[in-house]
């Protein structure tokens, strides 16, 4: 089957309201039976979010994501042809902005805060690449 990564981010719509261990709680839950694997960040205004596998289900679960109203300015980054997961054993791996270093929030962001749609898609890639090798280690 071939294997497609798809990227966007979105702002949470009222922080108070979302409950993000119910995401992940969610996510693993029906993430392993369609063969996704991925990441979510989060920093309590901005998420961003990989997901990696079949090109049907991926677009299913997008239009779902899409439409859930906890977040708005739902924003396609990429969907590309991949020839090998980034987060293989993940159904859900979860990147908190408090878990990740501070250097790499500098090298990452926007005047100090994480802001996936300010980032350029090279920008993008780079902090994904670089939480896959930290979700590697932490595997
Ligand atoms: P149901 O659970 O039947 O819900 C019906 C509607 O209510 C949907 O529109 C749903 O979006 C919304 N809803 C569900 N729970 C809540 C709640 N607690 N508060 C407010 N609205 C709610 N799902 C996955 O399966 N895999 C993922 O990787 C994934 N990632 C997500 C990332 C983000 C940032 C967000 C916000 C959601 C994510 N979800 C993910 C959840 C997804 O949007 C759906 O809620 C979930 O897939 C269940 O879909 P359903 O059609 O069965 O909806």
């Amino acid at each position: 089957m071939p294997l497609y990564s798809l990227t966007y981010c979105s702002r949470v719509a009222d922080p108070a309201m979302v409950s993000v261990a119910d995401i992940l709680a969610t996510s693993r839950m029906n993430n392993g039976t369609r063969s996704i694997t991925g990441a979510l960040m989060f920093d309590n205004r901005c998420f961003l979010q990989v997901l990696e596998g079949g090109h049907t289900a991926l677009t299913e679960l997008f239009v779902r994501i899409a439409q859930d109203r906890r977040h708005e300015e739902v924003t396609l980054l990429s969907m590309v042809p991949v020839m090998a997961r980034r987060f293989p054993g993940w159904e859900m791996h979860y990147i908190s902005r408090l878990e990740a270093d501070q250097r790499m929030i500098e090298a990452f962001s926007t005047q100090g805060r994480f802001n996936p749609f300010a980032m350029s898609p090279a920008t993008v890639e780079a902090l994904i690449d670089r939480q896959a090798k930290m979700a590697a280690t932490a595997a």
